[in-house]
């Protein structure tokens, strides 16, 4: 029997099964996935938000941990746990150097218009390398990992992990960790959750998942059934527009379409329906595919002019290119006269100070319903560019419910050997919104947490056992 058995195979799994073999419990990994797919989500990450009172390395200037929380208490509407995040926000500053212990690699922000080099680390590789390291160093380190494993339910006695099941086979350890993913890749989920909308409309349907086909929610829905306590709502994802023209699955962050703030954005009607300038991007791209999804055929499309070209992280898929507004509707299929005077309305409200994409400037409409509060330039230089947008579900929020020591809780009491990381129990942090960066530093601090209790637990139990 293994001490410790962590079930999942992205960064929350590998930093609560390096964790705790570091704290030398014996260590079985089960992933869903093949072994090329390995990862989930975290395959396809870039980065992770860091607090830090000075320079370091990569990271510019300062990020403080008051306003890394204020940051967060924004976006969440104050939809979040304090004690948690502020947990998370801490760890975010010492978890670097253990990283590059494991192989992790790090590199300076990418220019564009994610404003990201003051608060977010980029891994060297992507994600794809960060999960590669970690696999690398498990394997060096002893622990066992096997693909094409999915559990699918667990022996639970008196709120207590006696042992999982895994395509019939029944495998026991001392704890668990529970980091599966959210229920982001199950379409039929989604469709529940989202339910019909007043037209009468699936709008799920219309959902394409950025990342993982694996994360299909079967323990997250076992444990809700075993009266594990849950939290958040299973509407609130993060969810960005995507290029339509993305696959069902795994196309990654190479589909996002980064334009929308030096545009404007227009629905099935050719209208516009929300502020495209109200925030910096980080702090807004993942708003704007629930935006999306609560549109007409839950389609959009982003509208830019040359200018804005060069200045956001170029998309796979080329855009739509035309030489007048006009031509750009007839090419995308929009009604032409609405969509010329949505251009027109726009360009007429636009008071153009001075441009900068860096700050919050000054450029914004007047008299335009919905505003754009900055960036508001007219567009008015060919080519024009459109791209098809649809609502791209990254992950979902609702999870586990944990404390300080990522413990599950039945009834409100912890488990005293299961435990539960990343994506499972972001919603303890993130009840809604998102900002750039936070999913790798919550699956990174929770994994951790997680993989160093269940080894206490673990070996805790061994001691005990030797000793009766
Ligand atoms: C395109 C994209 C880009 C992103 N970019 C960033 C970024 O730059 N920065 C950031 O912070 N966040 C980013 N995220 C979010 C980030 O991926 C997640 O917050 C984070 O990876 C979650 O880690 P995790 O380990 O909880 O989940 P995952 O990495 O998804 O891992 C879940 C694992 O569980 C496995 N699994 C699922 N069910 C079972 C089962 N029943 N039995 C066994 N195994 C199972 C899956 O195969 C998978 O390996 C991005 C996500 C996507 C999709």
């Amino acid at each position: 029997m293994h001490d410790v058995l962590v079930v999942g195979g992205g960064n929350a799994a590998l930093c609560a099964a390096l964790m705790a073999r570091e704290a030398g419990a014996s260590v079985l990994l089960l992933e869903s996935s093949p072994r090329e797919w390995r990862g989930g989500n975290s395959q396809h990450t870039r980065n992770l938000r860091c607090m830090h009172d000075e320079p370091q390395d990569v990271l510019l200037e300062a990020y403080p941990e008051e306003e890394f929380w204020q940051d967060l208490l924004k976006v969440t509407g104050g939809n979040t746990d304090e004690k948690l995040a502020r947990l998370v926000i801490r760890a975010s500053s010492t978890c670097r150097p253990w990283m590059r212990k494991h192989g992790v690699r790090f590199q300076p922000s990418l220019a564009g218009t994610l404003h990201l080099s003051r608060t977010n680390a980029f891994f060297m590789g992507g994600g794809k390398a960060l999960v590669n390291a970690y696999y690398r160093s498990a394997g060096n380190l002893g622990v066992d990992i096997r693909y094409d494993a999915t559990v699918d339910r667990l022996e639970l006695q008196d709120g207590r992990f006696v042992a999982a099941f895994c395509g019939g086979e029944r495998i026991e350890a001392r704890a668990c960790v529970l980091a599966s993913g959210g229920f982001e890749s199950n379409r039929e989920w989604l469709r529940e959750a989202w339910g019909r909308n007043e037209r009468g409309e699936w709008p799920a349907d219309n959902f394409l998942i950025r990342g993982t086909r694996f994360n299909q929610g079967v323990l997250l829905r076992h444990m809700m059934d075993q009266g594990a306590d849950i939290i958040g709502d299973p509407t609130q994802a993060h969810c960005v527009a995507i290029d339509a023209r993305a696959p069902l699955y795994d196309g990654g962050i190479v589909t996002r379409v980064d334009a929308v703030s030096l545009g404007i954005m227009v629905n099935r009607d050719a209208r516009r329906f929300y502020d495209e300038g109200e925030d910096f991007w980080p702090k807004r791209y993942a708003i704007w595919g629930r935006l999306v999804a609560l549109q007409a055929g839950q389609i959009a499309y982003c509208i830019i002019d040359s200018q804005a070209v060069g200045r956001f992280m170029p998309p796979v898929f080329p855009g739509v290119q035309a030489d007048t507004p006009a031509q750009l509707a007839a090419a995308l299929g929009l009604d032409v006269p609405t969509f010329v005077r949505t251009v027109e309305d726009y360009n007429a409200a636009c008071r153009v100070g001075r441009f900068d994409h860096t700050v919050l400037d000054d450029c914004h409409t007047e008299g335009l319903a919905p505003a754009k509060t900055h960036w508001a330039r007219p567009l008015v230089k060919p080519p024009f560019y459109g791209y098809a947008l649809r609502p791209g579900i990254t992950f979902t929020y609702l999870g586990l419910k944990t404390d300080d020591r990522a413990r599950v809780h039945f009834g409100g009491l912890p488990s005293d050997n299961l435990f539960v990381a990343g994506e499972m129990m972001a919603g303890n942090v993130l009840g809604k919104g998102y900002t750039a960066g936070v999913g790798m530093s919550i699956g990174t601090a929770f994994g951790r947490i997680a993989g160093t209790q269940a080894a206490k637990a673990a070996l805790h139990e061994e001691v005990a056992h030797a000793a009766a």
